[in-house]
């Protein structure tokens, strides 16, 4: 997101760009979408964020340190997109060791939640979407402060309060409103509209703050202060995770909203136990080998992991180098759809690692590739494949389920001059996340349990994805290392529900296999096929040549203005860094580097 007017204190005699620090040597937030150094570097949606991790990699901090700077601003500034309220998963390579570790801060369900939670007694139906989201029962309980701390702990030099300290500041002396910020409350007066405390904040006299002006969230700067203080146990089970569970359970309803709001506003049942039970899982990551690279992506319960890599298996089948481009991106929405059908038939929280891990086998990826007809796009929904270690093989080396709702959430990309790195995908689900700020908390709850299956999907083969206790609902994040010679290579993560998938896919498709630089492989319009009977995809994919080729095999698309909003990171010969963030999606991001 571009912030359009610089942010500055004035003070007599001074201007001072926000976010100094400590230090002397200051810099003005980075205003470019690809940047090339030395010294580490950051990418993210917003120069602010981007700022604030460039800080803390000038005065030493290491890459987790930084990147929970950035994670920390962007609760501020990118409210609607990630926060406290929220959750995510963490990637990290350590240099030192030569390993990838991550953290799960997935939102949890509360123990109450049975797997009919999103059916409406009354009726037997599932709620609708609206309804679902716009309530207490769709808030899990939040993993990014325990995430954060977690990484701060494993990893970090300094401190969790050092991260929240200078956001707090943002949030106390305020940032400008920018077109996205604006438009992102409009999107979502209504709802916002029907609770006190967020038509508070996020209302000002009943409209959204006016692009130009000053947003200011003291209550997130003195939540962020208090647990600086006091350490993330008050939000797990203290003062700050009593009023979640209050608000969760009757939510804070305005009187009279100034706008009218056609569903019940549902409560949820999540407990002060519930936060005390929060914990922060650290699973392997994914493997996979492609043309030589080590892909590394998140676990369950993301299918970001293992649908990327299932898909770039069964890409590696095909010699996409020496394909026309037409016949290239044929075979990449193949592969998708394959890939999302055997997501949807057997990955969700508590999939065993067996199961998930035969997704990724060269035997399994061999017999889905058999598939692909060069000449035709298949029939979708095509069915899933059966991984149970006996796989057809064919002579050709060349070889259903409703898309997630959600556009939301927000990915940052660090690397620190010792060579660590950090990609991580964090998010409140959709933007605007439930649409209940907790009252005098000053920041949005999630809505991530509608990312649950409301009601079976697979025909008469278990659903993965259904709401149970304690459960992770399934998510699409696909936060990215690539290694090569094992020393990092490349990372990269994208927001946008399920087309994170499929966003990620491509560009790394678009930079390993059709020769793009990493900003033209970001740029690149896009186009996701997650096994639906149209591919979604943006305009200028559609009109393109390579579009118009694929409409005669038989692909149709549906429209959709943008696709994702991704930050990545490539590491060049000789310690260099190419940084890069949206040239034009999401308002544009912001990437940085140390010198
Ligand atoms: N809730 C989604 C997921 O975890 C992400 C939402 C989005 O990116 O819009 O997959």
């Amino acid at each position: 997101m571009r912030r359009l007017i610089p942010l500055v204190l004035v003070v007599p005699f001074l201007v001072v760009p926000l976010l100094v620090g400590t230090g002397a040597r200051a810099s003005a937030p980075p205003s470019g979408a690809t940047a090339t150094g030395y010294g580490g570097a950051v990418a993210s949606v917003d120069p602010t964020a981007t700022a604030a991790g460039l800080e803390v990699l000038r005065h030493g901090g290491n890459a987790v340190d930084a990147a929970l700077a950035v994670a920390a601003t962007l609760g501020v500034t990118e409210p609607f997109s990630s926060g406290i309220g929220g959750g995510g998963f963490f990637v990290y390579y350590d240099a030192r060791t030569g390993r990838v570790s991550t953290l799960d801060g997935r939102e949890t369900a509360p123990r109450s939640m049975g797997e009919t939670a999103f059916v409406n007694p009354a009726t037997g139906q599932p709620y609708a979407f609206q309804e679902a989201r716009v309530s207490g029962l769709s808030a899990g309980v939040p993993g990014s402060l325990a995430t954060w701390d977690a990484a701060a702990r494993r990893w970090g030099t300094r401190p969790l309060s050092s991260a929240l300290g200078p956001a707090a500041k943002v949030a106390r002396d305020g940032f400008t409103v920018d077109a996205t910020f604006n438009q992102q409350v409009s999107d979502n007066a209504a709802a916002f509209a029907q609770f006190d405390p967020t038509a508070k904040l996020y209302l000002p006299g009943g409209a959204p703050p006016a692009v130009g002006t000053t947003m200011r969230n003291p209550d997130l700067a003195a939540t962020y202060d208090l647990v600086a203080r006091r350490g993330i146990d008050a939000f797990y089970g203290g003062e700050i995770g009593r009023d979640i569970v209050t608000t969760v359970q009757r939510p804070p309803l305005a009187a009279s909203p100034s706008r009218p709001w056609q569903y019940q506003i549902r409560p949820g049942g999540m407990t002060v136990s519930d936060l005390r039970a929060y914990d922060v899982r650290s699973p392997a990551p994914t493997h996979m080998t492609y043309r030589g690279y080590d892909v590394y992506g998140m676990a369950t319960p993301s299918s970001g992991g293992s649908t990327v890599g299932e898909a770039l298996n069964i890409l590696e089948r095909s010699d996409l180098r020496g394909l026309d481009k037409t016949q290239a991106l044929h075979r990449y929405l193949e592969a998708s759809a394959l890939a999302f059908a055997d997501r949807n038939r057997y990955v969700g929280d508590g999939t065993p690692r067996p199961v998930l891990d035969s997704l990724l086998t060269d035997g399994f990826a061999g017999e889905r590739a058999c598939q692909i007809d060069p000449a035709a796009a298949l029939s979708k929904p095509v069915l899933p494949g059966v991984p149970d270690g006996h796989y057809a093989t064919c002579s050709s080396a060349t070889g259903g389920a409703a898309p997630d709702k959600g556009q939301s959430t927000t990915n940052l990309t660090v690397a620190d001059r010792w060579g660590n790195v950090v990609e991580y995908t964090l998010t409140i689900e959709q933007i605007g996340g439930n649409g209940i700020v907790v009252p005098g908390r000053g920041f949005l709850l999630n809505n991530e349990l509608t990312d649950f299956n409301f009601t079976p999907t697979q025909g008469t083969a278990p659903d993965p994805n259904l709401p149970a206790p304690g459960k992770r609902p399934r998510s699409s994040m696909a936060p990215t290392i690539v290694l090569q010679h094992g020393r990092p290579f490349l990372a990269v993560g994208s927001p946008g529900g399920s087309t994170i998938i499929t966003t990620v896919l491509q560009i790394l498709v678009n930079r390993l296999d059709l020769g793009m630089t990493l900003p033209e492989a970001v740029a690149a319009p896009r186009a996701s096929q997650r096994n639906t009977a149209s591919v979604t995809a943006e305009p200028a994919f559609i009109s393109s040549a390579e579009g118009q080729a694929l409409a005669g095999l038989h692909h149709t698309f549906t429209p959709m203005a943008e696709i994702g909003a991704a930050t990545a990171i490539e590491f060049l010969p000789h310690g260099r860094l190419l940084a890069c963030a949206e040239p034009v999606r999401r308002g544009s991001g912001s990437a940085g580097t140390v010198h």
